[in-house]
């Protein structure tokens, strides 16, 4: 999709398709829902699955390098007090002193003054307040000085409700990484360097979530913790895989002069140290993830984090944008935590972080090199603008997902009802391996427009001609060209197709 019609579609705009759709429906709705929770609908479920499988199979099974967790929602709350979120996990929230509206601060001021306020602190937020006058949005009442709000929800665990008895659920789902380390290294034997990752929902009270998916209370992470010797940061052995990948980077120093993203090398962070091999490694592996599954390149780019930005213990961050109507915003976190964690566990648990090098005959706490932290849903909104198509030529909405993605493969339409029970025999032979969908509701165009709607890559329809030939016609989401394929080999054409073995131009196909 172009980048003019991404402008064009507002989120809200996309909330409204998404509901309408099937993919995503405002939580408890029929109670008038509940703010910053949402339910994935039939088809919406789908695609956040799909994005979840191909990132599991990307990152996870497909190398020798990476263990899986699935860790649990609530743990012991020792653990968030030695991960520091406990005591800092918080945002600066101001008050209305007039009608009690709470807001956050730093999302207030950037709103009110159109200004970046990534790193500053309360007292500066305060300043900006003071001098800009600026009051409640809802009743122009004046704030209160700001306070520090913790964004984890507390709950109580087990039937008697007392101070030991609180937990929080997680605010992300690295931690119980950290905590089980221990136990990955000795079940799966492994060695240093190597990662360990999981997909699982993390909440935080968000003080006011908004742009729908984007900024919500509830969501799921695909989160990775890549372990090193803490001095081999930088000896990544597979660097050269992505080193010249030309991206979008906004250095530090071009957002501290205001100016514009610029198209750089990954082997350049490296080189001037900006970032270490791995981390370089793993930012390019992400984004070409995103690009592989159809994300345009020029919609993305990389933000180096401003030195105030950055955690005492962090060696350097960066976040992937995505290009959304209402400005770059994060979809990836990605961190260089140094031995923070695994040394902060130790010492609040008092057990052995450290593991045994083989080679140098040493035990060491390893450094995580890098910390991929993805979120799913702001992955599915970036998934979706980008397939977005309002195509005044067909009249209808195109939704372009690859096909990795897409809920379901194929569409299997009768050209009439009178050619149902065959064009069903091809559904029922398709779907035991494919996800597939029938229709014969209303005119093949109609058809069309529903199946594009919603992304299904490939439409099958079974037509008069069908019986004499034993072929179909098989028709091209993206600009709707048409091949005639035999029935026999339907369910391979389509797996090749979706897996990319395939080009539609190898089916030989016709104009639409
Ligand atoms: P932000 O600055 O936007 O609040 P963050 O820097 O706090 O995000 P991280 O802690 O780095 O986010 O979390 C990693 C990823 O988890 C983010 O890149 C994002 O994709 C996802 N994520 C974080 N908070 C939310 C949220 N409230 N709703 C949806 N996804 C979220």
């Amino acid at each position: 999709m172009n980048v003019d019609a991404i402008m064009a579609l507002s989120i809200e705009d996309m909330a409204v398709f998404c509901k309408k759709k099937g993919f995503v429906y405002p939580c408890s709705e029929i109670y008038g829902g509940i703010s910053g929770f949402f339910d994935y609908g039939p088809v919406g479920v789908e695609v956040k699955n799909n994005i979840k499988q191909e990132w599991w199979k990307t990152f996870v099974t497909a190398r020798d390098d990476m263990a899986g967790i699935d860790g649990a929602i609530i743990s012991n709350p020792k653990v968030w007090k030695a991960s520091g979120h406990a005591d800092c996990f918080t945002d600066i929230l101001v008050e209305c002193q007039k009608c009690g509206n709470k807001v956050r601060a730093d999302h207030m001021v950037e709103d009110a003054l159109g200004q970046q306020t990534d790193g500053l602190s309360a007292e500066d937020l305060w300043k900006l307040i003071e001098e800009n006058d600026l009051k409640c949005p809802k009743c122009q009442g004046p704030f209160s000085k700001p306070t520090q709000f913790n964004l984890m929800f507390k709950t109580v665990v087990g039937p008697a409700e007392s101070e030991s008895s609180v937990s929080y659920l997680r605010p992300e789902t690295a931690q119980l990484i950290f905590t089980d380390f221990k136990a990955v290294v000795d079940n799966n034997r492994m060695k240093l360097p190597f990662g360990i990752a999981q997909i699982g929902k993390a909440f935080r009270n968000e003080i006011s979530p908004r742009d729908f998916l984007f900024r919500s209370r509830e969501f799921e992470q695909m989160e990775i913790e890549f372990f090193t010797h803490p001095k081999k940061t930088d000896e990544c052995p597979f660097f050269s895989e992505i080193q010249d990948l030309n991206l979008n980077i906004w250095t530090s120093e071009a957002q501290e002069a205001k100016a514009d993203h610029e198209k750089m090398h990954l082997k350049q962070l490296v080189s001037s140290k900006k970032a270490n091999s791995w981390q370089a490694y793993w930012l390019g592996m992400m984004l070409r993830w995103f690009m592989d599954l159809g994300i345009r390149q020029e919609n993305l780019r990389l933000r180096e984090h401003l030195k105030d930005e950055l955690a005492h213990y962090a060696g350097a961050c960066f976040d992937i944008e995505y290009n959304f109507p209402f400005g770059w915003k994060e979809i990836h976190g990605n961190a260089d935590r140094q031995q923070f964690d695994l040394s902060q566990h130790a010492k609040f648990s008092k057990k052995d972080m450290a593991v045994f090098v083989e080679e140098t005959r040493e035990k060491v706490v390893p450094a995580v090199a890098t910390e991929p932290s993805q979120g799913v849903d702001r992955a599915f909104l970036a998934f979706m603008f980008d397939a977005y198509d309002d195509d005044s030529n067909r009249g209808n909405v195109v939704l372009k997902l690859h096909p990795k993605l897409a809920p379901f493969k194929a569409a299997v339409f009768p050209l009439v009802n009178k050619l149902d029970k065959e064009a069903r025999e091809i559904h029922e032979s398709l779907k035991q391996e494919l996800p597939c969908f029938f229709d014969r509701s209303g005119s093949v165009g109609r058809r069309y427009a529903r199946a594009d709607e919603i992304g299904i890559p490939y439409c099958i329809t079974y037509d008069f001609d069908s019986k004499k030939d034993k072929k179909v016609t098989v028709r091209n989401i993206l600009d709707t060209k048409q091949a005639r394929i035999e029935i026999s080999g339907l369910k391979d054409t389509i797996r090749g197709l979706v897996n990319g073995d395939i080009a539609f131009e190898d089916l030989k196909p016709e104009k639409a």
